[in-house]
């Protein structure tokens, strides 16, 4: 009774323990790898398929969580069965113990070959179901599925995904025959154990060597000692596939961050914003440090591209405006990444305030930042949130002010929740001027010592155009910055323009000087005009 009474509380201590550590370490590892996976640099999310990576963090972590809340409780308690049961059986009978135990290395053989398998067909599997994940998170956003329906492949699409599930239907077929096939081996060694014992005990009885009693004990203490064996076995297989996730997690926790910041990095203090760049080059890199490999798209190029930016030389004084402009594909929005140090220059230096960007911290750094770009994103939260995003603690009033200053405060307060209303791709779609001037709206709570603008290039209507110009306007006021400027309005007021082509300076100066020199800028002036002339004109196509 002692004994039975022991067991239930030892059973849910057992399963308690064995829960929390699983589970303990399960969330060490998913808030480890969020946190990783967030500070790895632009170039891993560029390469990076997101629904596989999604996959990693939900899957393969739930995979190692198996192991360990299912099979750590197990061995424990099977071994300790194990043990005490052989300690048992020896104190008994030790030559029907031996004969016993002559099997035991006989179960440790199906268990190789089985977990050979096992790992296979879980690591096909898990890749398999990254795989459907990648897609499905591909094709059921706006605009996957927008795309999806205009070209009218819904059925190519569904033939796809049914050809992967259908391996992952198979691979589950296999797996659960390979696992029977375990067990039938283990239960027919086990029942051949028993009926040796029984065979030489009862031999051993009928000499009188041995009491009934004691051959009778022997049966069921061999039972007691298969059973556990066989589930530590089984164990050993679960752990094995286990290890495929773990693998897989610690795969990504291990990909170094190449923009790191430098063990002696200080932090920048707010100053004038002054900005110098000296013999700026850089190239896209190639499969670096950060990547992870089997996380890639298959068209990752292995190779660092050609250089997109060739030796700039460029200055910014505090308060100054930068015009940046240029043919598409010439390098503007790359300078404005290596900027705020989402990637590192491949030679050459950019200097806040006199301090290289890469002996400060990214984090003081992106706080003196402020940047709109081209495609100013929003999240799936309310518009407040959003807003938020720039500072937290932000007050309705500090809202208000800086929603005016951006000349969106109308358009909030004409919205069914004010603050309240959800947007992003999933919320209310605000139009592009709207989005933009949330976005500095944005940037105005941020209230950075630099601006980084990367002006959208679709066309606003003459409306959008003056409300977004009239933010700009008061984002900019009193700031460095450096506008890729796309708009006349903005090009006209810069303090320099330079001209890019090809990653070069091809032309530098200001508005009209560079308009009388007859160069590319003046080609990308008249460009310009005339879209704006013919964009405004009422019945003009747009694009
Ligand atoms: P646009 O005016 O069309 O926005 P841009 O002048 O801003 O063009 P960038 O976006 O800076 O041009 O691109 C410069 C070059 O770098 C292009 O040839 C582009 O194909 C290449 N590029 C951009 N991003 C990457 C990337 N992540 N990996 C490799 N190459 C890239």
């Amino acid at each position: 009774m002692v004994a039975a009474l022991a067991h239930a509380l030892l059973s849910f201590l057992e399963r308690w323990w064995s829960a929390t550590i699983g589970e303990g370490v399960i969330f060490d590892l998913r808030v480890a790898l969020f946190d990783h996976v967030q500070r790895l640099p632009l170039s891993f999310f560029t390469r990076t398929q997101t629904g596989a990576l999604v996959s990693r963090l939900n899957n393969d972590v739930i995979g190692a969580q198996r192991a360990l809340t299912g099979t750590l409780g197990t061995v424990v308690a099977n071994a300790i069965t194990g043990i005490t049961t052989v300690v048992t059986m020896f104190m008994l009978e030790w030559r029907i113990t031996l004969l016993a135990l002559l099997l035991v290395p006989l179960f440790v053989l199906p268990a190789r070959r089985v977990g050979g398998v096992v790992t296979d067909i879980t690591r096909e599997g898990m890749n398999l179901n990254a795989s459907m994940n990648a897609t499905m998170t591909e094709r059921f956003n706006v605009s996957g599925a927008q795309l999806v329906k205009l070209f009218g492949r819904h059925g190519d699409e569904t033939a796809g995904f049914a050809a992967r599930a259908g391996r992952v239907r198979d691979i589950g077929v296999r797996s659960a025959l390979y696992s029977r096939m375990f067990l039938i081996a283990l239960t027919l060694l086990g029942a051949l154990g028993t009926a040796a014992v029984y065979w030489f005990g009862g031999s051993m009885a009928i000499d009188g060597s041995i009491s009934i009693g004691t051959l009778a004990s022997m049966g069921v203490l061999v039972a007691q000692l298969y059973g556990p064996l066989a589930q530590l076995t089984n164990a050993r297989v679960d752990v094995l596939s286990a290890f495929v996730s773990f693998e897989r997690v610690f795969e990504v926790l291990d990909a170094p961050n190449p923009v790191a910041d430098a063990p002696d990095a200080v932090a920048s203090t707010p100053g004038p914003g002054g900005i110098r760049i000296s013999g700026l080059s850089f190239r896209y890199p190639g499969a670096d440090k950060a990547s992870v490999a089997s996380l890639e798209t298959e068209s990752t190029p292995g190779e660092p591209g050609r250089l997109v930016l060739r030796g700039l030389d460029l200055e910014v004084a505090p308060g100054r405006m930068l015009g940046v402009v240029g043919p598409s594909g010439s390098g503007k929005s790359t300078l404005a990444s290596l900027l705020t140090r989402l990637y590192d220059a491949t030679e050459g230096s950019i200097e806040v305030d006199g301090q290289d960007v890469r002996r400060l911290t990214q984090a003081s750094l992106r706080s003196r930042i402020g940047v709109v770009t081209q495609d100013a994103h929003l999240f799936h939260e309310t518009i407040g949130d959003n807003l938020r995003f720039a500072r937290p603690d932000a007050t309705v009033e500090e809202l208000d002010a800086a929603c005016r200053a951006a000349r969106i405060l109308e358009v909030v307060q004409r919205l069914p929740d004010g603050y309240d209303t959800l947007v992003g791709e999933r919320g209310y779609r605000l139009s592009g001027g709207e989005k933009q001037r949330l976005a500095i709206a944005r940037l105005l709570l941020k209230d950075p010592d630099i601006v980084i603008l990367d002006e959208a290039t679709s066309h606003l209507d003459t409306e959008n155009e003056a409300l977004v110009q009239e933010a700009l306007t008061e984002a900019l006021a009193g700031r460095t910055s450096v506008v890729i400027a796309h708009r006349l309005s903005t090009i006209v007021g810069a303090d320099e323009i330079v001209v890019l082509d090809e990653g070069r300076i091809a032309e530098r100066g200001r508005h009209e000087e560079l308009r009388g020199a007859g160069g590319l800028y003046a080609d990308l002036w008249e460009g310009l005009v005339r879209e704006e002339r013919e964009g405004r004109e009422p019945h003009a196509p747009r694009v």
